[in-house]
């Protein structure tokens, strides 16, 4: 969901990916890295933390001589920011590296799978699981390109993946599904980048890639392919955008950007959570056991996840029967309410740092109450310290007013009353399934509504001046 960058060409590829990583920063990152080919050895460098840190890293004595490489800023949604869950990541014998942004949902059949071909895995993240699926493939077919297309076959999510193999110098490989990547086409070289504005003090002639394009680079030379790996004609466009606007996708504003990507975070929220025609909070920790126990719901939060927390308080006791109270967390911990113990506290925050929720989340925890955390930061305060955690998959929100991130907790909450719905049997098999299609058909509904973008701001128009809404 962050930054991701290829470079093939003459010139050395980390100084390159690091300028590039640079323009990238603003989207928000917890962890950085490079990898560079060179002469059939592949040089990885990444640590968690700012960019900073990770160019005193590689100045402290690292080699990272070459001009072909790859290079990533992450934004962590399957295993905590750490160096060694930081991109890129590699099959052990490194003939595949890769860097990818998105969300590998069915990353734990495919390990499964490849456990029982005796592959082992080193890091959470769920982008391992694809790095060496596409490994496993490469050791049967020996080619860069008909490994991809056989791994995009087997991977579900949303992604984009960019890709070294150590036997093929000088060329970058990429990929993508629902994640932006361009190709970038220079004298000589030539360039792959989640973001147009990483690449434009180096060429202005780039490749919009559609869904499901794979891409190769090799020095100057940009080549496309379809899903069953035939050639693909594109056409190449000159940007005429500034850096600045370029940061913005396009848009007016980060707000703007961050209200077109509400699709994409609906989508994947859910999509974290459903798998196999079903919704499974198995991996948040949270048990149709405990679920089945719990008689009294405390959703605590503050400023718009309170809000979202007005909504679900709604939700929840209309579909589970389960009274609940929202709580501003700021009251919470300094009021002295009675408390019950079979109760569950749902804590909502955006950046999981949030000081009154979290200390309300403490005061909970020591009464004896479980807690469930709602949080858009993986390894954030409040998603360590919380017994159960869903969380939003909405990607870095830079404006302050929320949007995304808001339509993401959403979902969290109509998913979670869902399922206490079903076990406490409060609501039907079939309004259940209703509600699946209904939560799968969001995206695209949230799409069309924003096409209406002519409606929209003659709507704006007539509430711009208003001081007070009721
Ligand atoms: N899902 C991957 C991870 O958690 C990629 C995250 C990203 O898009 O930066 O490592």
């Amino acid at each position: 969901m962050c930054g991701i960058l290829g470079y093939t060409g003459d010139k050395q590829a980390s100084d390159i990916l690091l300028a590039g990583l640079a323009r990238l920063e603003y989207r928000g990152y917890d962890s950085a890295g490079i990898a560079v080919l060179d002469n059939g050895a592949v040089k990885v460098v990444k640590n968690k933390g700012r960019l900073t840190a990770l160019e005193e890293k590689i100045k402290s004595g690292y080699d990272v001589a070459g001009n072909c490489g790859i290079g990533h800023t992450r934004w962590a949604t399957h295993g905590e920011p750490s160096d060694l869950n930081a991109h890129p990541l590699w099959s052990d014998d490194m003939s595949v590296v890769a860097v990818h942004n998105g969300i590998v949902e069915n990353y734990r059949e495919i390990k499964n799978m490849l456990a029982n071909h005796g592959y082992a895995f080193y890091s959470q993240t769920d982008t391992e699981a694809a790095v060496k699926l596409i490994d496993f493939y490469y050791k049967q077919e020996k080619d860069p390109l008909k490994a991809i297309t056989k791994a995009i076959k087997v991977i579900e999510g949303s992604y984009c993946f960019v890709l070294l193999f150590r036997d093929f110098p000088g060329e970058v490989w990429g990929v993508r599904k629902d994640n932006p990547l361009i190709a970038g086409q220079g004298e000589g070289e030539s360039f792959l980048a989640s973001d147009v504005s990483a690449i434009l003090q180096y060429t202005r002639q780039v490749y919009y890639l559609d869904n499901m394009d794979i891409v190769q680079l090799k020095k100057g030379v940009v080549r496309f392919f379809d899903t069953d790996g035939y050639a693909k004609p594109k056409d190449i466009t000159t940007v005429t955008w500034d850096a600045q606007a370029a940061e913005k996708g396009g848009f007016e504003h980060f707000m703007m950007k961050e209200i077109h990507e509400q699709a994409r975070a609906v989508k994947d929220t859910f999509g974290s959570v459903f798998h196999s025609g079903k919704i499974d909070l198995k991996e948040s920790g949270l048990t149709d056991e405990t679920m089945k126990g719990i008689s009294q719901i405390y959703i605590i939060a503050c400023g718009s996840a309170y809000h979202v927390g007005a909504a679900a308080q709604y939700i929840i006791e209309d579909l589970a029967k389960i009274p609940v109270r929202i709580e501003m967390a700021s009251e919470f911990r300094y009021r002295n309410m009675p408390l019950i113990k079979d109760a569950l506290a749902v804590i909502i925050s955006q950046s999981g740092e949030t000081a009154d929720t979290l200390a309300a989340m403490r005061l909970a925890k020591s009464h004896g109450i479980k807690t469930m955390a709602i949080v858009n930061v993986v390894g954030s305060t409040i998603a360590r310290e919380a017994d159960n955690v869903f969380y939003t998959l909405a990607g870095p929100e830079i404006s302050v007013a929320t949007t995304k991130a808001y339509s993401a907790q959403l979902i969290a909450c109509y998913v979670l009353a869902m399922e206490l719905a079903r076990v406490k049997g409060t609501i039907t098999p079939t309004y259940y399934e209703n509600l699946i299609g209904e939560l799968q058909s969001l995206p695209e509904k949230i799409d069309s509504i924003l096409d209406e973008s002519v409606r929209l701001e003659e709507i704006a128009g007539r509430f711009v001046n208003a001081r007070n809404a009721f």
